[in-house]
């Protein structure tokens, strides 16, 4: 592939985006989190040994059959559901066959023609849908790794079950693919059917990507760029990758059906392999294995398992906590998340509003968190805890920002708000005898800020605030010292 350079500015992408249209189509492939491999007993956890998760079968040997998975169908059965797609009754494993060190047994068993899942969909924040095409079942294969002086090939991954999620070429910007991404990973967490850790590959994609000119109907030759295993890396290939194509065509040269490795370090794509030397893999349905057959009844005891999805919990806590929809798509975001604000509003005992909570949780609360590295499964703070602290807010016995002092000791103390908020004597002030005496010092003391204020003069106001509270060392209650500060400049003091 010749390395173009590539235009970077923001003009020069909207002006190329005026130009062309991308069309762009995912593959999501992600693997399930079942205890063992899909067609023999297995483990599929992940770094362990190199070769220990290993059987005959999975090493390729001749003379073992392969026993499907149950759990894995269960969960691909979730999975189908929770897009409202189709589950066909009666579904094949064929061998897709070609050679590589880390498929021994020289296929890779997975869906061809006859897929458990077609027709499911996905709504976009701005309201447009991607049509998912298929969902199939099928086995990872083993790793090939490679050293100095020689390779190495693990088989451990060998058999892992996947889902490749397809879906039609209907998204057409960087932001609408990963949002689409950023969906369908939140969903399987949702549904407990993978961990969607990117960094050890169970959750990665493949992005197809064509341009065609704006108002043209034909869709244009499109490449594909292999296993991208970040939402950031998928918005910058596939930005890459427009600008990279819109050159081309610019220059009257045309695209190259081809495979593509997306570098993250240099954020360019690079050939892998051209697509017309495409393997003919030789699909055929596999002999060792009978079709599956998913009846009714068992969709429909997988179907009342399934969990509040995020979109709906979204629209819920807007709707029963009045709170915005970007805090709510936040806290929607991870189902124990979800999970944990529930606890704390219900704990606040309704000295708080839902709204605070939300603030408190998507800000303080995550940004600790996350400096943490805190798992949900033993938060660095229990909702007990947090909601302690935010009724002692609510009712007014300390300020937000000795709310803030409060949470930081907490944790470096491990030590409950009450006792922090006793050993310190950090109680709000709400005695407006004693605000009163403190603001008038104030105004004793700038003489020039309180002339600037009656010249109506706003920020002067804010600075008098500012140095009550100063004194009073954060303690006096602001909404007090607010009043009592203009009853005193208003001359009703
Ligand atoms: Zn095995």
């Amino acid at each position: 592939m010749s390395s173009t350079s590539v235009g970077q500015s923001d003009q020069s992408f909207k002006g190329l985006l005026a130009r062309y249209e991308p069309v762009i189509g995912l593959e999501i492939h992600c693997q399930l989190s079942t205890a063992s491999k899909l067609f023999c007993a297995c483990k599929t956890e992940f770094g362990s040994l190199p070769n220990q998760n290993t059987c005959p079968l999975c090493l390729g040997l001749p003379g073992v059959l392969p026993v499907i998975n149950k759990t894995a169908v269960d969960y691909a059965i979730r999975m189908a559901l929770a897009i409202g797609a189709t589950i066909r009754e009666k579904s094949v494993f064929a061998r897709k066959q070609y050679f590589y060190p880390d498929l021994p047994k020289g296929f890779q068993l997975t869906q061809y023609d006859l897929p458990y899942c077609e027709n499911g969909s996905m709504l976009l924040d701005n309201g447009r849908t991607v049509r998912i095409e298929r969902i199939h079942m099928e086995e990872d294969a083993g790793k090939n790794i490679h050293g100095d002086n020689a390779s190495y090939v693990d088989l451990n991954r060998a058999g892992v079950p996947l889902l490749e999620i397809v879906s039609a070429p209907d998204m057409h910007s960087q932001e609408e693919a990963v949002d689409y991404l950023k969906k369908i990973h939140a969903i399987v967490r949702y549904l407990g059917v993978s961990d969607g850790n990117m960094e050890e590959g169970s959750f990665r994609c493949d992005v197809n990507i064509s341009l065609r000119r704006r108002g043209v109907e034909k869709l244009g030759t499109r490449t594909e760029i292999k296993n991208v295993n970040s939402f950031k890396n998928v918005e910058r290939a596939i930005s890459y990758e427009i600008m990279r194509q819109a050159d081309l065509l610019d220059s009257g040269e045309s695209i190259r059906q081809a495979t593509l490795l997306f570098d993250a370090a240099t954020g360019r794509t690079s050939m892998m392999r051209s697509k017309e030397d495409a393997p003919d893999y030789r699909y055929f349905p596999e002999p060792d294995l009978g079709p599956l057959y998913i009846s009714s009844d068992r969709i429909k005891a997988i179907a009342a398992l399934i969990p509040e999805l995020p979109e709906a919990k979204k629209k819920r806590f807007q709707e029963a906590f009045g709170i915005p929809e970007a805090d709510a798509a936040q806290l929607t975001e991870e189902a124990a998340l979800a999970a944990f604000f529930e606890d704390v509003v219900l704990k606040v005992e309704s000295k708080v509003a839902p709204k605070i909570v939300a603030n408190w949780i998507n800000t303080e609360f995550m940004r600790e968190f996350n400096n943490r590295q805190s798992s949900w499964q033993k938060p660095m703070l229990s909702s007990d805890a947090l909601a302690e602290l935010l009724r002692y807010l609510g009712d007014g016995t300390i300020s937000g920002k000795i709310a803030k002092t409060v949470f930081e000791e907490m944790l470096e103390k491990k030590a409950s708000a009450k006792s922090i908020i006793d050993a310190k004597g950090l109680v709000q002030i709400s005695d407006t005898g004693e605000i009163n005496k403190v603001v008038a010092d104030i105004i004793a003391q700038f003489p020039d800020q309180v002339a600037q204020h009656r010249d109506g003069k706003p920020k002067v106001f804010g600075f008098l605030v500012g140095q009550v509270l100063k004194v009073s060392q954060g303690k006096f209650n602001p909404a007090l010292v607010n009043q009592s500060l203009k009853d005193a400049l208003d001359g009703n003091a």
